[in-house]
């Protein structure tokens, strides 16, 4: 049976911008051939990835070794995504790939894409058309600018010219010869629609000059019209809080990625670390222990919503569900009360500050005299608890639901990072092991360390890890909180 092969348009840059349909067939893919401008964000885990470059400077692949292996992938039965940069037919030799799969007689769909003319338009704040200043739209290539009669094209009132970083010295000239008033408002853009968005506003006269001292690389677009001065007005994308930030999240296995995800709607630059592996504990006795004897016990305190996991995934492979609890249950802080929710438990005790000092302050009037307490936890944590608790007179069995242990893969990511302004620690495991792993150099370097609150800032103190904040809620959205409140309200025009 032969299979298929869809031309999916990615996008610009933002990985969100892909289409439904598009996104759908990569999580039906078995095989994926994408290039450099892809968001690496949209590549399938479980599909073969094959890079087939197509950067001017390294012609990774040539198109007709392309081309090829869509017909053989397609005719070994494969379901084949071929991912290309913003819109497959814009400039993209889109059209060739089709071309070829016709004449092989290989059945093919194109699912069109955002191209960068329109990611451009939308994130930079410049209307491609304006009822007041224009009604026409040009794309062209500055690829080979002979090919091109700028006497004609010069005349398209906005003009977005692709590939044009080279040879936009002759092009300009062409244009101001043509006719173009040389004070016509233009802009350069590089990487448009992801963090690292980098807009020049400018005029035509002046592009060359911009162009190259600001050594922009591509992929970068030039936008020519009067539209174009819109842009002071429009401008929301670069305008957002932490546009500009690059912030390293050092983050635990498990954890929610909506700290990252706030923070890139902020506009930063996230660098996702994982640095904590949550693995099973070495020795699953008390574990199992505890469960045969949930009975027993009249409170159990979960002190991290990875406790809440763990503990439930053991107790449910018992056959067990929560009905099985006799006992109370309380929890440290919010996170670990929502987690408490999703296995359908609204905890009766919350400490309101996230910490072990506020799981005491929590109970300081219960009579805990005689009373059994679970303490589902880390295999290693701290011990103000227990010590606390049963100098009251409760029974206390602090039982192991898991251990944490640095993944090696991180090592290489981290490596890969040259720069932060922001690192963000949430635990005394996420300090320790973000150091074993060779973090030390980015702060250093300069990256402002901001703590989750007292025992992080603890534990990066030790660690001389000079805090530039730490957050008043210990959550994440605290965390963030400090980052925004540090920087000025808006990022400056440039
Ligand atoms: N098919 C693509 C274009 C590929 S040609 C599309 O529809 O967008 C490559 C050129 O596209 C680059 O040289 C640059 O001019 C433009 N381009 C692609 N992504 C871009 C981005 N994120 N920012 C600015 N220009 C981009």
């Amino acid at each position: 049976m032969t299979g298929k092969v869809f031309i999916v348009g990615a996008g610009p840059g933002d990985p969100e911008l892909i289409t439904v349909k598009g996104r759908d067939l990569l999580t039906q893919a078995t095989v994926v051939l994408y290039d450099n401008l892809v968001a690496p964000e949209l590549l399938p885990p479980n599909a073969k990835k094959i890079y087939v470059g197509k950067k001017k400077s390294d012609h990774s692949m040539p198109q007709e070794e392309i081309n090829r292996l869509l017909v053989e992938y397609a005719k070994n039965g494969e379901i084949v995504v071929r991912l290309k940069g913003g819109d497959p037919y814009v400039f993209g030799r889109g059209g060739e790939e089709a071309e070829a799969l016709a004449d092989a007689g290989i059945n093919f769909e194109v699912v069109p894409g955002v191209t960068a003319a329109l990611g451009i338009a939308a994130y930079t704040g410049v209307p491609l058309t304006h009822r007041d200043h224009n009604s026409s739209v040009t794309f062209v290539t500055g690829h080979d600018p002979d090919k091109i009669d700028w006497t004609k094209t010069g005349h398209a009132e906005t003009l977005v010219i692709y590939m044009g970083l080279t040879t936009i010295g002759t092009i300009a000239e062409k244009l101001i010869n043509a006719g173009r008033p040389p004070e016509t408002p233009a802009v350069v853009v590089q990487r448009a629609t992801t963090p690292r968005q980098h807009t020049i506003f400018t005029t035509l006269a002046e592009l060359k000059h911009v162009v190259e001292t600001a050594h922009l690389k591509p992929p970068a677009t030039i936008v020519i019209g009067e539209v174009a001065a819109l842009r002071g007005k429009l401008d929301w994308f670069e305008k957002r809080p932490l546009f500009g930030q690059t912030v390293l999240v050092t983050r635990a296995e498990g954890q929610s990625e909506e700290g990252s995800s706030q923070l890139r709607r902020l506009g930063a630059n996230v660098l996702d670390i994982p640095v904590i592996e949550i693995q099973p504990p070495e020795d699953a006795a008390p574990l199992n222990e505890a469960i045969e004897n949930l009975q027993h016990y009249d409170w159990i305190l979960f002190t991290s919503a990875n406790a809440v996991t763990k503990f439930f995934a053991a107790l449910f492979l018992t056959n067990r569900d929560a009905r099985a609890i006799r006992a109370r249950i309380g929890a440290i802080g919010t996170h670990t009360a929502a987690a408490l929710q999703t296995v359908g438990i609204t905890p009766d005790r919350v400490a309101e500050q996230a910490t072990a000092e506020g799981v005491v302050k929590a109970f300081e009037t219960e009579n805990l005299a005689g009373a059994r307490i679970m303490l589902p936890r880390a295999a290693v944590g701290r011990d103000v608890i227990p010590n606390e608790f049963r100098r009251r007179g409760a029974r206390v069995d602090v039982v192991p639901v898991y251990r944490t242990a640095v993944p090696l893969e991180s090592l290489e990511k981290l490596a890969a990072v040259d720069h932060a302004d922001w690192i963000t620690f949430t635990s005394s495991s996420t300090v320790k092991n973000f150091l074993a792993l060779g973090g030390r150099r980015l702060l250093e370097a300069g990256a402002k360390a901001i703590s989750i609150g007292p025992a992080t800032s603890e534990t990066m103190r030790a660690h001389s890890i000079p805090i530039t904040a730490e957050a008043t809620t210990h959550t994440m959205s605290g965390v963030i909180a400090q980052i925004t409140s540090a920087l000025p309200k808006v990022n400056p025009p440039d």
